[in-house]
């Protein structure tokens, strides 16, 4: 391994730069090129075709077979001409990943011979062999075959010569088994709840539209170092390693200049993006060293999240071209930031008004507040559910680490809409606000004063933030689906979206005015939201002690944090809103529980053989160069002089054998501990066993062999260090 280590590196350093291959266009004109966008459609198609796919698309209907035949054809002529061969059903199983299984166009043509050929039929639906996939149960109680169908709001597209398309997936009785279907069902619902209050303020509003922008957070390692720490290769992060003397301390590497590699890297990986129709727009160094960031511009949430799904494959294989590995782990360095995936959230109507932007007027302004007020209440009431579709077993090491926002999800307003919202709750019903007629709105509320976007009123260390005119959900991971935090957000904000609206109409019934219902529900919910405000310092201790008085989850065993998907209140929202049944929700913990098991354990197994094959007869070895001076030391000079010269040595074999048996010791205990929590039947409980009594061995284990690192001799240390792991050149 020293020797491969030594090789590799040596080879790494040695290379020739990459060159990319740069389009002699400009963007705007190579953009979605390998994207079957509506340009592409109406170029393939016959114009009532074209014009029945776009239909369907705009009003989410079904496609005839007769359409979904002429569709195919056209699809597969594009593909064709772009000289593509496969195509496959692009999905995105309960893994944080996607699938796909190639086929060719081939199919025989009775003459001994073949031709390309796509119907409908493979277009529309499909029966992958799906039961290596995670299912929680769902396929041995009911049916064991699953299928996938074209999700046409999300357009194929080509790559890596295949042709892909968008699907969801779906067990035979019904039940999801992915992520895009409850995500569709779930911005489906926000949409109609959406449109019911926003039709408050103006009936014409057909629909609400859910948007998200990711930002992408990742680290490089050069892929010869990668190649030396089977830790990362196996599990995504360093399970060992002693601080670096320079890491983040000097604050030198955020926003500072990117290094040419990396900058080749990212622009290689742009053009890839914006030719896969990912809006491509902003990079920069994050605050870890060898950390970056990549970020779009926003998109309409389910078709936002197909794009971050395809980019974290696309950045891989863009990566291994420019001889990096990228990291997308939450945590794989200690002691330095780990990487989120900031989850910017926004809402607008399909009559262009931003739903979470301040107005100019004061009716505008109401509207904003009333669904900032239904998002806090939504947020505040299921903010356990929240955090539970952030945790992961990887997302754990990152959360609460002092640097992400801890794991108690609370949002921040900014002093500005703080003092807005305060003064709304306080404000009577005077002559400033008209109540009229429902067809003219008309208030005249001038304690609503217009708002100004604040972006200096920054807070980096709160979970769920409001930045000016949309949220941005911090606590997503950096490898996580996106869909699993936007079904919750979407679902609880519709569901409370739904409430509202039926709270404002009975109170109309009533006799109420429109407006005053409104306000006065509104206030409500200011009001009953409270606890979940909060604007201080995130990671301070105190804090932790306040949220707990406030009532807020503060949870922070990822198995335990999982609970929160099945209690009554979430069973039912997920229900009322239609976006997961019961038996999806139970089924999709044991795989949530069983993940965290595999990855505990995958870890653990990397460690044991990390400790006892290499680094502890390194260390004996090491020790024996030492102990073979100390002898020859001692015999050469005599009467107690060799002793002590050679004290220091004495010393430092005396500690290094004590972290030696203390390493052996406790990895003979973790693999106990292991095959204790293994017998467990219960998948909930094996994942609490191994959360309680195995991954604490990880951290307490480790911090022997880091003391060992600094003691070694670094020839013989077998792994690369943080200082070579982080600094690339
Ligand atoms: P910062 O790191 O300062 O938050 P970035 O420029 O890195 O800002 O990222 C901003 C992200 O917010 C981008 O992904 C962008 O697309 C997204 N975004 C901007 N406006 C909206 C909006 N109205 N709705 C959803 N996402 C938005
Ligand atoms: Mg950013």
């Amino acid at each position: 391994m020293a020797y491969l280590r030594f090789r590799e590196v040596e080879k790494a350093f040695n290379r020739e730069s990459v060159t990319v291959a740069i389009p002699d266009k400009m963007p705007s004109e190579y953009f979605g090129e390998k994207v079957f966008n509506r340009k592409a459609m109406s170029q393939y198609l016959p114009e009532p075709i074209y014009r029945a796919l776009v239909d369907a698309i705009d009003h989410k209907k079904p496609l005839s077979r007769d359409v979904a035949d002429e569709v195919a054809r056209g699809m597969k002529q594009w593909a064709i001409d772009l000289g593509v061969n496969h195509y496959t059903h692009w999905f995105h199983p309960l893994t944080d990943g996607t699938a796909e299984k190639h086929d060719s166009f081939i199919v025989n043509d009775g003459k001994g011979g073949v031709i390309e050929e796509f119907s409908g039929k493979l277009l529309v639906q499909q029966e992958p062999d799906a039961s290596s996939f995670p299912s929680g149960g769902i396929r041995n109680t009911f049916e064991a075959r699953g299928y996938s169908a074209w999700d046409i709001s999300s357009p194929a597209f080509i790559h890596n010569n295949t042709l892909c398309i968008p699907t969801i997936f779906i067990a035979y009785s019904g039940e999801s088994l992915d992520y895009k279907t409850p995500l569709l069902r779930a911005v489906n619902s926000l949409d109609r709840a959406g449109t019911a209050v926003a039709q408050l303020f103006d009936p014409q509003v057909k629909h609400v539209i859910s948007n998200l922008g990711w930002e992408q957070e990742y680290f490089l390692v050069d892929e010869a170092l990668y190649a030396c720490r089977p830790d990362l290769a196996m599990s995504g992060r360093t399970l060992m390693g002693h601080e670096s003397a320079k890491n983040q301390q000097l604050e030198d590497h955020y926003f500072g200049a990117i290094p040419q590699r990396v900058e080749e890297f990212m622009l290689d990986l742009e053009i890839e993006c914006h030719k896969l129709g990912i809006p491509a727009k902003t990079r920069h160094n994050e605050v870890a060293p060898n950390q970056f960031e990549m970020a779009p511009i926003y998109e309409e949430t389910n078709l936002a999240n197909d794009h971050n799904l395809l980019l974290m494959n696309v950045m891989a294989e863009v990566a291994r071209r420019h001889h990096f590995r990228v990291l997308l782990h939450e945590k794989p360095f200690a002691g330095i930031n780990g990487s989120g995936k900031h989850n910017n959230w926004s809402l607008n109507t399909d009559t262009g008004v931003e739903l979470f932007r301040p107005g100019k007027s004061p009716k505008e302004n109401l509207q904003f507040i009333t669904f900032v007020a239904n998002v806090m209440a939504a947020v505040y009431r299921h903010n356990a559910l929240l955090k539970a579709s952030i945790s992961s077993a990887t997302n754990a090491h990152r959360l609460g680490a002092n640097e992400a926002p801890p794991a108690i999800i609370s949002m921040f307003l900014g002093s500005q809409l703080s003092k807005i919202l305060a003064d709304f709750v306080k404000m009577s019903e005077d002559d400033d606000i008209a109540f009229k007629k429902r067809e003219t709105i008309d208030l005249k509320v001038s304690q609503i004063p217009e708002l100004l976007l604040d972006n200096t009123d920054r807070n980096r260390t709160s979970p769920f933030a409001f930045t000016g005119n949309r949220f941005e959900f911090r606590a997503v991971g950096s490898s996580a689906n996106c869909a699993s935090a936007m079904i919750a957000l979407n679902a609880a904000v519709a569901d409370q979206l739904l409430q509202f609206r039926t709270r404002v109409d009975k109170r109309v019934a009533q006799g109420e005015s429109v407006e005053h219902a409104v306000i006065e529900e509104v206030k409500a919910l200011i009001a009953y939201s409270r606890p979940v405000h909060f604007d201080g310092n995130g990671y301070s201790d105190e804090w932790k002690l306040e949220a707990e008085r406030r009532g807020l989850d503060c949870e922070t065993s990822v198995p335990l944090i999982i609970d929160a998907y099945t209690r009554q209140e979430s069973i039912d929202m997920f229900a009322r809103t239609g976006v997961l049944s019961e038996v999806e929700l139970k089924a999709r913990n044991e795989v949530k529980w069983e993940m965290y098991v595999k990855k505990v354990q995958i870890e653990a197994r990397v460690f044991g053989d990390l400790a006892l094959n290499h680094i502890i007869p390194v260390a004996t070895r090491y020790e024996n160069v030492l102990l073979d001076n100390v002898y020859k030391v001692t015999n050469l000079f005599p009467h107690g002089k060799g002793e002590k010269i050679a004290a220091q040595d004495v010393a430092m074999i005396e500690t290094m054998s004590e972290h030696i048996r203390f390493i052996k010791d406790q990895v003979n205990q973790l693999v106990e501990a292991r095959k204790t929590a293994n017998r467990i039947e219960s998948m909930r409980e094996r994942a609490i066993a191994y959360h309680d009594t195995v991954a604490p061995y990880l951290e307490t284990i480790r911090e022997h062999i880091d003391k060992l690192e600094l003691m070694v001799d670094d020839e013989m240390w077998p792994l690369p260090k943080y200082r070579e792991l982080l600094f690339i050149r």
